[in-house]
């Protein structure tokens, strides 16, 4: 599968590119960084999506952008028919929910998962099944300071989730600082007695098993699926 990367020099792309290159059967062609910062030996450089979809054919685009960035590349890659797969967070619930309606008119395929590691999407789900025997519960989650975003795609998700078991008020606490990578704990009460259900990524490889998925996985799927779990646990 040819393989390219949105924001390729970010945190996230920078790790995908490698590991895609590491992939005996991914092709990384190309990397797409804004301020023209060279990628990986050997790997093209474009500075903006459309020159990249207009130049070179690709199977998927892998996107690890921003919030203000990862719309205008969805609209780019639906009309080239590329699919992808999008781990950039601070897409509203709205835009999702119209993204999924869209993508299903149009033939268009996405993966976008507000956290790829796996231990997160058991956090997740074992989160929401607990929320069946507690009266309430709080979330906090713990990111590095650089992080655009509050709260997190992965509390929202993890709130979403839980809140279809049980449509109780669940706050959510955002700590930024320095030396934090992306943390979450999820805190269930009940007289008595606490459940805390926590999981840490402590360096960015604990997303990569989880994207290499969703690339190999992506002319399976049928319009937008929301959440890494759908391909986890074969629902798609
Ligand atoms: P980052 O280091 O700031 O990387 C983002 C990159 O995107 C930067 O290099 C930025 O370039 C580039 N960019 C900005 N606008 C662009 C555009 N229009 N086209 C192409 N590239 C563009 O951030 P990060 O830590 O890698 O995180 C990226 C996203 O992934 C965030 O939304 C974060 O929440 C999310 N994330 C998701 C997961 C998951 O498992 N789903 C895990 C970790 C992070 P400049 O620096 O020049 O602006």
């Amino acid at each position: 599968m040819r393989v390219l990367v949105n924001g390729a020099a970010g945190r996230m792309g920078s790790e995908v590119c490698r590991t895609v290159q590491s992939s005996s059967d991914l092709h990384l062609v190309g990397g797409i960084d804004p301020a023209g910062r060279g990628l990986l030996t050997g790997v093209k450089t474009f500075t903006n999506l459309k020159e990249a979809l207009e130049a070179i054919p690709v199977d998927v685009v892998v996107d690890f952008t921003t919030p203000h960035a990862v719309g205008p590349s969805m609209e780019t890659c639906l009309a080239f028919d590329v699919p992808m797969v999008i781990g950039t967070t601070g897409l509203s619930a709205a835009e999702l929910q119209e993204w999924q309606v869209r993508a299903l008119q149009e033939n268009w395929r996405a993966i976008i998962a507000p956290n790829f590691a796996i231990g997160a999407v058991l956090m997740m789900k074992y989160a929401q099944e607990a929320m069946n025997f507690f009266e309430q519960a709080e979330i906090i989650e713990y990111h590095h300071a650089q992080k655009l975003d509050a709260p997190s795609g992965t509390a929202l998700r993890t709130r979403t989730l839980m809140q279809e078991v049980s449509n109780k008020d669940i706050p959510i606490h955002s700590v930024r600082l320095p030396g934090l990578v992306a943390h979450q704990e999820v805190i269930l009460g009940l007289p008595g007695q606490t459940l805390t259900i926590r999981h840490d990524s402590n360096n960015r490889e604990s997303f990569m098993p989880g994207v290499l998925l969703a690339i190999r996985r992506i002319s399976e799927i049928k319009g937008v699926v929301i959440g890494l779990e759908h391909i986890l646990f074969a629902d798609i």
